[in-house]
């Protein structure tokens, strides 16, 4: 007999999809908006969307995979007509419009800021941003490849590869409930371009369409540089970025300021920390702000997995900020500082070894670009769904990867055996 126990577990990927149209419309407000540069579709755009989101929530990691459920009889409550062909999903994606994607990924973020999900970080709202390269071939290529030569013994080939900056929101973490972290953009890095360059013009259409969403961006050290700082200063946004040596006059009178002067004390996550921070510096003259440098030099014990004894180790960190003091004392800005590997650990490391986002769906620009953007609405409705759907008790003792195999299996499931016939 089934019970609503199990109920609960074998309807996942319906569960998922009745929350998203309770919560997002999906179908109405996400999917329907966007469209495509076909003059006489047979296939709906909407058809294609929704068949790519499921094809990322049961993580098939191909278009290919994707074909071989059409059988399934699930489709059949999902799309009022029949799954289609591999080559016909990624001939739509090649024309699909990414700003119909994009406004549905905003949609997300509108629907969870109303019901209050996405809560500030002590009044700050933080966003992180990092570059990522996706893929590289030395056989095929598109018109939005990158090029590089590789110097072999044999003699240099040319590889083709493909990078984007991303931009992922990091909300506040309410009491009780899972931290919600959001994809928001991202935008692809063209040939002769450098990343920061890419950044920019991600940053600019973002804040155009999500003014108040944050404050603060986060970053490593390559957005040490003044055109990074100063637009965000223009556009009445901080800074918090990893400051290494190469930034030499910060840097160097920083460390000089270190030998002199006493840290105060402090802990970062249980770790001892020696904390100095310095507001206001003015070696950057080509940062339209005074600098605040902030150090965190953190001890903490590890067990050695060869004779389990705890071995002490440090970590030194340091960062260059134009958050002022009384927006974020040291402890706060420190806490911030160790956030920009967020998008690391939760964001790029999460979509490419669990959502196959790095897969080459179809090597087209504009095709690649548009499933990145539905694995992160793919992501982001996912995230909001074991955050705020399960119950704390049922999320606490399962995986992501427990209710991801349930998505899965709950396809395959319902493949009618007529269907799998040769
Ligand atoms: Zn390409």
């Amino acid at each position: 007999m089934e019970t609503a126990r199990t109920k609960e577990t074998i309807t996942v990927l319906r569960r998922l999809i009745a929350y998203s149209e309770k919560i997002f419309h999906l179908s109405r407000d996400v999917v329907a908006s966007v469209s495509d540069r076909r003059l006489k579709p047979r296939i709906s755009t909407s058809l294609v969307v929704k068949s790519s989101l499921v094809m990322f929530w049961s993580r098939l990691g191909s278009l290919n995979a994707l074909e071989l459920t059409a059988g399934s009889r699930f489709w059949e409550t999902w799309l009022d007509e029949p799954v289609c062909s591999a080559d016909s999903i990624g001939r739509v994606y090649a024309l699909l419009d990414a700003d119909g994607l994009r406004q549905g990924i905003h949609h997300i973020y509108d629907c969870l800021k109303r019901n209050k999900a996405l809560p500030d970080v002590h009044g700050i709202g933080v966003a992180v941003l990092d570059g990522h390269e996706s893929h590289a071939s030395y056989l095929r290529h598109c018109s939005g490849c990158l090029e590089r030569t590789i110097h072999f013994e044999t003699g240099d080939r040319v590889q083709f590869y493909h990078r984007h900056v991303t931009l992922m929101l990091l909300p506040g973490v309410t009491p009780g409930r899972e931290p919600l972290r959001l994809l928001l953009d991202h935008e692809p890095q063209r040939s002769g371009e450098n990343e920061v360059t890419t950044a920019l013009r991600l940053l600019k259409r973002v804040i155009l369409a999500y003014p108040r969403a944050f404050d603060l961006v986060l970053a490593d050290a390559l957005y040490a540089s003044a055109p990074f700082f100063n637009f965000l200063l223009a556009h009445h946004k901080h800074a918090l970025v990893v400051l290494k040596d190469d930034r030499r006059n910060l840097y160097s009178d920083a460390a000089g300021l270190f030998g002199c002067t006493a840290p105060a004390q402090g802990r970062y996550r249980g770790r001892q920390c020696s904390w100095w921070d310095f507001p206001d510096l003015l070696s950057w003259p080509q940062v339209n702000s005074p600098v605040r440098v902030i150090r965190s030099l953190e001890t903490y014990s590890v067990r050695r997995q060869l004779d389990k004894r705890h071995e002490s180790q440090t970590s030194d960190w340091i960062w260059a900020t134009t958050l002022p003091v009384w927006q974020a004392p040291t402890e706060r800005a420190v806490a911030l500082g160790h956030h920009r590997w967020d998008i690391e650990n939760h964001g790029f490391n999460e979509l490419v070894n669990q959502w196959d986002a790095d897969h080459v769906f179809k090597h087209d620009a504009n095709a690649m670009e548009c499933f990145l953007l539905d694995a992160f609405l793919a992501y982001n409705i996912f995230h909001a769904f074991l955050a705020l759907n399960l119950k704390p008790a049922v999320r606490a003792v399962r995986t992501q990867a427990f209710w991801v195999s349930l998505i899965a299996a709950e396809l395959y499931r319902d493949i009618a055996p007529s269907s799998s016939s040769p």
